[in-house]
């Protein structure tokens, strides 16, 4: 699943290649992408509008549209956005077509089909309830703090929490956990101030190099261009079950937490 560092590659991609473009139409293929309003509505509204600016909140990307307006994509599992000359024929995984006037359209193209779209005037409506970037500069190791102090829950848990802080999943919470030396089953509440302040440290550094590789490519992301990112090999624990840890040689675990495979050195990060 596309995470902070894959929709933030893709938004500093697209930014070049439709700002100052105007919307031709969307085209539907499967109308359920359309979440607000409904496709014929969403269609409707967008047409003759033009992009001012890419923006990111979170794991959400969005053009900021003229008569402001916000529209909103989450890729969700396996949804892409490819830049493409247009007209092009639909294949069975094209769910929409974002239709520019420059002879180009970004085909939405989503195998599992959960991801969705919003076109909204407040963007409170759809990310309203997001935690803080965690690239913000006022995202402090306090306020990583005050989020893990009354959770009875695993910090991994906290960490996948959308609310807590936003743009983390399973391959950077991983990464993040590694690099702080901090077991993912550990609770929330039980971190030392020491520990969150190394956990936020690790998640800024984990993120950062993300963005520089372009994201992680090991499914379904691939950049608007059609290149992909790099960060699958520099990867410490994520899907590395069984091979030695970068640091210490020791077989790398997997447990399951909350449902999700998590990823960790058993001896780097005691329990
Ligand atoms: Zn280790």
């Amino acid at each position: 699943m596309p995470e902070l560092p894959e929709v933030e590659t893709i938004r500093r991609e697209l930014a070049p290649l439709v700002v100052g473009r105007c919307l031709v139409t969307v085209q539907f293929y499967w109308p359920p992408v359309a979440a607000l309003p409904p496709a014929d509505a969403f269609a409707r509204e967008v047409k003759g509008r033009c992009v001012r600016a890419v923006g990111r909140r979170g794991k959400y990307l969005f053009l900021e549209l003229d008569g402001s307006r916000y529209f909103f994509v989450h890729l969700r599992m396996t949804g892409q956005l490819h830049r493409e000359a247009y007209p092009f024929s639909p294949d069975p995984h094209t769910r929409a077509a974002i239709v520019l006037d420059d002879g180009y359209a970004l085909r939405f193209r989503d195998q599992r089909k959960f991801g969705r779209f919003y076109l909204v005037d407040d963007p409170e409506r759809v990310v309203g309830d997001l935690g803080p970037e965690p690239l913000d500069p006022s995202w402090t190791p306090q306020k990583l703090a005050d989020v893990c102090r009354h959770r009875r829950a695993s910090v991994k848990a906290v960490l996948l929490d959308q609310h807590a802080v936003a743009g983390l999943g399973n391959i950077y919470a991983d990464e993040a956990l590694f690099v702080a030396g901090i077991h993912p089953c550990r609770q929330a509440a039980s971190l030392t101030e020491e520990e969150v302040a190394r956990l936020h440290a690790a998640i800024r550094h984990v993120l950062t190099e993300a963005i520089r590789q372009g994201g992680t490519t090991m499914r379904s992301y691939v950049r608007p261009t059609g290149t992909t990112g790099t960060y699958q090999h520099h990867r410490r624990v994520y899907r590395r079950a069984g091979m030695p840890c970068p640091r210490c040689q020791t077989p790398i675990q997997r447990c399951r937490v909350q449902g999700r495979s998590t990823h960790f050195c058993p001896h780097c990060q005691p329990l």
